[in-house]
């Protein structure tokens, strides 16, 4: 799917891993390759572009763990990057097909391989989620295309509409949204006429399509051997009828694959699924992660490098747990908490399950706690000295000033943190003269 890009970066990576320490020369040689590999690929040049500012960032900043070399860390951190330009940001939808019967638009150029995805996806909503499906295509240009679409449909056990010649495409839309609501159909697609580029004639038909059906999903369906030019058409699509999502079709073919990596950053629009070859079962629905680990091929250091920051993390809290013990409770300590917060979402319910913090769980919902109060505390916390967070007591008046002013916020926010800190400070020194920790392990689990 990704050969050449996955040889290109192996290539890279190869020469990375080797070395023990990582220089920031390395990383800006490193970098231009990994650019180079992403343009030829038919990645866009803006992408490309901040892909590897983003990752460069990232690797040079990097909190490097014992356990693996520098190279296989920027190997993760790429891993992770390509799955952020894969999937935007929060997990995918599932098809919106609840309300029966929920229509589905189907457009595309002609040729990109429409009718076969309607059908695979047809197929996939019958077989796996036990959906009636009706099937229409809109096709009046080309009767061929209609008659594939019910050929399709009688192979893999799916109705589709019967042919009426000389209904347009608005008519067969709205006998099909007819007939799905009478026949008791779950979903009912409509596979929209291609044309070999994208003209009025065509946007107006699938506008006026679309006004009738009122689709949950409009899905297009792009050829991904093609490149930039899929996304073009994606971002034309969407600016003329509005897309849900896309499916890139041909994926199985050795590709550049730079389709792919650009769609989502481009259009904003997700791909919902991928075509992997003719048969209907060859479909799959995209998955960042996958997709990513076959750019890669790299899956065993990735696994690596994660099993590696888990264990930095239980060191990390077990180091926290031993000052605890003995009452410390410092700034650095509370910023760790708060990320840590952050990361399980949500301040209460955590203070709440701790014993002795009931009370400040309560305060704090009073105060109208929430997760943005938390991002600003670390904030200030950032911009404190060494010195400071470590000894937050020396804070005098002017620095006070200084480091609210350096968050952005008021000395009265600062000064609320200070004393959440000391309140915490004391909490822990009492938990801690509690005997070695028991009260306090309790707490901490
Ligand atoms: P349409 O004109 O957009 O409806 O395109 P078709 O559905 O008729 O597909 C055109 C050709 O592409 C057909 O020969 C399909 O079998 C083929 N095709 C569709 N999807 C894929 C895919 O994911 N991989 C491969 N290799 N071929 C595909």
């Amino acid at each position: 799917m990704f050969e050449n890009l996955s040889d290109r970066l192996g290539g890279v990576f190869d020469r990375l891993t080797k070395q023990g320490a990582l220089s920031e020369d390395d990383v800006t040689a490193a970098m231009r390759e990994v650019r180079v590999a992403l343009l030829e690929a038919d990645v866009s040049l803006p992408v490309a572009r901040s892909f590897v500012k983003a990752v460069t960032g990232k690797a040079t900043g990097a909190a490097v763990t014992k356990s693996v070399t520098p190279g296989q860390q920027v190997v993760k951190i790429v891993h992770d990057e390509l799955i952020k330009v894969l999937q935007g940001e929060g997990e995918p939808d599932a098809l919106r097909i609840d309300n029966p019967p929920a229509p589905i638009l189907m457009v595309g150029l002609q040729g990109s391989g429409k009718t076969t995805t309607t059908a695979k996806l047809a197929k996939r909503l019958k077989d796996r989620e036990k959906k009636r499906v009706l099937m229409a295509s809109l096709d009046t240009n080309r009767p061929a295309a209609m008659e594939q679409l019910a050929i399709l449909g009688t192979q893999i056990g799916v109705d589709t509409l019967p042919i009426v010649p000389g209904e347009n495409a608005v008519q067969i839309a709205r006998r099909a949204k007819q007939q799905a609501s009478l026949g008791g159909y779950d979903v009912y697609m409509l596979d929209t006429a291609g044309r070999l580029h994208i003209d009025q004639v065509l946007m107006d038909e699938v506008q006026a399509v679309r006004d009738v059906a009122n689709p949950r999903e409009t899905l297009l369906v792009v050829d991904g051997l093609t490149g930039q030019d899929a996304v073009n058409v994606a971002t034309e699509f969407d600016a003329k009828v509005g897309v849900s999502g896309v499916v890139l079709t041909r994926m199985d073919g050795d590709g550049r694959g730079g389709a792919a990596l650009s769609m989502r950053a481009v259009t904003g629009k997700p791909i919902r699924f991928v075509g992997l070859g003719e048969k209907m079962d060859a479909i799959e629905v995209f998955d960042a992660h996958r997709i990513a680990g076959r750019i890669l091929g790299m899956g065993d250091i990735v696994a690596l490098v994660e099993k590696a920051q888990e264990v930095l993390e239980v060191e990390q809290a077990e180091r926290m747990m031993k000052r605890f013990q003995k009452g410390l409770f410092n700034m650095n300590d509370l910023k760790n908490q708060l990320e840590q917060m952050q990361k399980m979402g949500g301040m209460q319910s955590i203070m709440g399950m701790m014993p002795g913090m009931g009370k400040m769980a309560k305060q704090a919902e009073a105060a109208g706690f929430d997760d943005s109060v938390l991002r600003r505390q670390v904030a200030l916390i950032n911009s404190m000295t060494k010195k400071e967070r470590a000894n937050p007591d020396m804070l005098q008046a002017s620095r006070k000033k200084r480091i609210a002013a350096g968050a952005g916020m008021d000395v009265a926010e600062l000064n609320r943190l200070l004393k959440m800190q000391k309140q915490m400070a004391d909490t822990m020194k009492k938990l801690g003269k509690m005997g070695k920790g028991g009260m306090l392990k309790q707490a901490m689990r």
